[in-house]
């Protein structure tokens, strides 16, 4: 990938909680919720970052926020006159003007809307905080987002608790927009609504993304959702990344035994119907105490000798499309991709 094409660099990033116990809370060991992940983002793209619940994909996506502060590890980001400055070697006041650059949209709307505020009030609370415009130029740029995200300003003076959460998740969207950002991190944005709302969703994403360039990290837990909308996808399991590849290879010849467990979990028939998920074998571990060299071996149905006892590096397993992996065997398994899985099952 080339450096001019890149807006984030994500190395070795690191964030560790402590374990704490007894009266003193004295701490007594970790948990690696994000355990040495980098990745670069390409402007324009959609990285998708999948995983089960517990993987760290949410800290990755809030630590790059600065909502959490990082153990280790830099995220360097472009600016838009291309200056690369690392975000974590900047102080609270520094980062406020990179922060309406990065912004987030959450997983569940209702939480994260404040049930006090108006419509217009939540929209245009960014523009205030950041002292831009005046109350009527505010009013018009929530009317502008509103429509952007297919709802009317009729609802410019309605309060969260009246709407659907399809509804809610739009105005979720168009406070994201209000700083005109240049990357937002989708956080599950569709896990909690219906599967009917959960495409008008993402074409809403989509076009917002062709209409405004937007670059986007699309956090979830089912690969169905990730490959409707994603350029790449990264797969995480327990803190670490284990395979980065295009979505049309990931799915259709995938390089970790991890990406073929969550294939697997996909429903049959039109995996962009997102009907009902398939259920995944075994559970994440305990990431306080995590398994010994492949993280994965307990589960894995190719383990070896090897797999316990060393931790396989991510590694460019095919150069040509870019695809990496972190397995002992990348190279010798044959995975089933989906279309494969389908046919196994027929
Ligand atoms: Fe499975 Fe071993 Fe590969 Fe880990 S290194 S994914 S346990 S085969």
């Amino acid at each position: 990938m080339k450096d001019e094409e890149l807006i984030l660099k994500v190395k070795d990033l690191k964030k560790y909680f402590p374990v704490k116990q007894g009266v003193f809370r004295k701490v007594v060991g970790q948990v690696k919720a994000v355990d040495g992940v980098s990745f670069s983002l390409k402007e324009g793209e959609t990285l998708g970052l999948v995983g089960e619940s517990g993987c760290g994909k949410s800290t990755t996506g809030e630590t790059l926020m600065k909502l959490i502060e990082p153990t280790a590890g830099t995220i360097e980001y472009k600016n838009e006159e291309g200056n690369w400055r690392d975000l974590t070697k900047i102080d609270e006041e520094e980062f406020y003007s990179y922060k309406k650059d990065i912004q987030m949209i959450f997983q569940d709307p209702m939480s994260s809307l404040n049930p006090r505020m108006s419509v217009r009030d939540i929209i245009v609370e960014p523009l205030e905080i950041h002292g831009i415009g005046t109350k009527e130029s505010r009013t018009e740029t929530a009317k502008k987002l509103l429509d952007q995200v297919g709802l009317s300003e009729f609802f410019l003076n309605r309060y969260p608790h009246e709407f659907s959460g399809g509804q809610r998740q739009r105005i979720g969207i168009a406070r994201a927009l209000t700083l005109e950002p240049r990357i937002i991190v989708c956080d599950e944005p569709v896990s909690a609504l219906d599967v009917s709302v959960q495409a008008q969703i993402l074409n809403i994403l989509e076009e917002l993304q062709d209409r405004m360039g937007l670059t986007y990290i699309f956090i979830a837990h089912n690969l169905s959702v990730v490959e409707h909308i994603s350029d790449r996808i990264m797969v995480m399991y327990l803190g670490k990344i284990v395979e980065i590849a295009s979505a049309d290879d990931l799915y259709d010849k995938p390089l970790h035994p991890y990406t073929e467990i969550l294939l697997k979990s996909i429903p049959e028939g039109d995996p962009k119907s997102k009907k009902k998920r398939g259920k995944i074998d075994g559970i994440v571990p305990d990431p306080s105490d995590p398994p010994s060299g492949c993280n994965l071996h307990p589960r894995c149905p190719y383990a070896q000798e090897i797999c316990s006892e060393e931790e396989p590096p991510l590694e460019l397993i095919n150069e040509e499309k870019e695809q990496f992996s972190a397995c002992h065997f990348a190279k010798e398994l044959n995975l089933a991709g989906y279309n494969d899985l389908v046919e196994q099952k027929a």
